[in-house]
């Protein structure tokens, strides 16, 4: 199948194959209960398929276009193997999603806006404890391997422990932090970090923001207010919007983007926690259903618990070349 190629080390593979362990695990205790005894294509199986699909969190939409494409494909009433249903589910997931696939799917991330005089600036969004803080410590951990200058901001500065834990972070990680006060103008803070990173000479800038989702128009302004700073002293800032989701929360997760990006403009996504759940599939349904690409993935609470997200690779890791793979997992747990 010319779909997998394969893009990861074996070390990043393996971190993303433990971390969907349960998603996976999920997928296939439903996809057993559906092929087991089947030796045919018809709609009663598509239907249980299509269930067990919408059950594993893929969306509903989503798994409706997997199923079209299905039946397209079915030569109907002819006699299949397990191993063969397995197949052609695998596959029609893999084509819809390389349909979209960009080209950008076989290199990983490239800080976006930097210039010689003025640093990439990546604001990081999301509600409370989706994992904001400990993605931006992840992600200065990473640019910072890769050779970068790091500077974060800690413009969340509704709670004093939510600066303390940036702090943690920015220490773990070594990469020097702004902050303030509890309490303090979040926008003047933005504004103090930016100015720091361009008077330091910084190539990446992590900005740390409050999530009150409960009070939309409230977020709305705060954010359009921290971004209305930071284009003053870095033009062009900022250069990535970064939505942080929680995986585990599953089809939640996929409202709250939908809610998130009316209330700011949101170049790219981060989902996290999937180490934890079984509802990984959601990851799916947010790449096919919102036009926000999915840049990385939380796999674990340690620093390089962070990966690029790749859709095919992702699949490749739900759902493993051969029938028998997947349910070892079942089998196992
Ligand atoms: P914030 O409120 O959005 O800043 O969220 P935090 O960064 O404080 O994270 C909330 C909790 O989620 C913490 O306990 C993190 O350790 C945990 N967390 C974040 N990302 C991941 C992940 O990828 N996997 C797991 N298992 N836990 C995570
Ligand atoms: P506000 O409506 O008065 O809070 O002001 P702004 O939206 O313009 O900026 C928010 C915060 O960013 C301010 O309180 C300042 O701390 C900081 N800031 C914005 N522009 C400037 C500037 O030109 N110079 C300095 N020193 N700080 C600025
Ligand atoms: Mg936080």
């Amino acid at each position: 199948m010319g779909f997998f190629k394969k893009l990861f080390s074996g070390k990043q593979k393996e971190s993303l194959d433990s971390g969907l362990e349960k998603s996976r695990t999920n997928v296939f205790q439903k996809l057993a209960r559906v092929f087991t005894g089947k030796r045919k294509v018809d709609e009663s199986l598509l239907e249980e398929l299509e269930e067990a699909l919408i059950s594993a969190d893929v969306g509903v939409d989503t798994t409706m276009k997997v199923l079209d494409r299905m039946r397209r494909r079915a030569r109907f009433e002819a006699f299949v193997e397990v191993e063969e249903l397995y197949q052609m589910l695998r596959d029609e997931i893999a084509g819809l999603f390389s349909e979209g696939a960009r080209d950008s799917e076989s290199t990983t991330y490239q800080l976006p806006g930097a210039t010689p005089d003025f640093p990439t600036v990546i604001m990081v969004v999301g509600v409370n404890g989706v994992g904001k803080t400990t993605t931006i410590g992840k992600l200065a951990y990473r640019f910072k391997s890769e050779g970068h200058s790091v500077l974060l901001g800690a413009a969340d500065t509704f709670r004093a422990a939510a600066i303390e834990q940036l702090e943690v972070w920015a220490g773990r990680a070594g990469v020097p932090i702004i902050s303030q006060h509890m309490g303090a103008d979040p926008a003047a803070v933005a504004f103090d970090t930016l100015q720091a990173a361009v008077s330091r000479k910084s190539d990446v800038v992590i900005i740390d923001t409050a999530g009150r989702l409960h009070n939309k128009s409230g977020l709305m302004e705060e954010l359009t207010k921290i971004r209305r700073v930071m284009d003053k002293v870095v033009p062009g800032a900022p250069h990535e919007v970064l939505l942080v989701l929680d995986g585990s929360t599953g089809q939640n997760a996929v409202e709250q983007a939908k809610q998130f990006a009316q209330a700011t403009d949101v170049s790219g996504l981060v989902l996290t926690k999937l180490d934890g759940t079984a509802k990984g599939g959601v990851v799916l349904a947010i790449s096919d259903q919102l036009h926000i690409p999915v840049r990385f993935i939380g796999v674990g609470e340690k620093m390089e618990d962070l990966q690029d997200f790749h859709v095919l690779e992702f699949i490749d890791s739900l759902l493993p070349e051969n029938f028998s793979d997947g349910m070892a997992s079942v089998t196992e747990s």
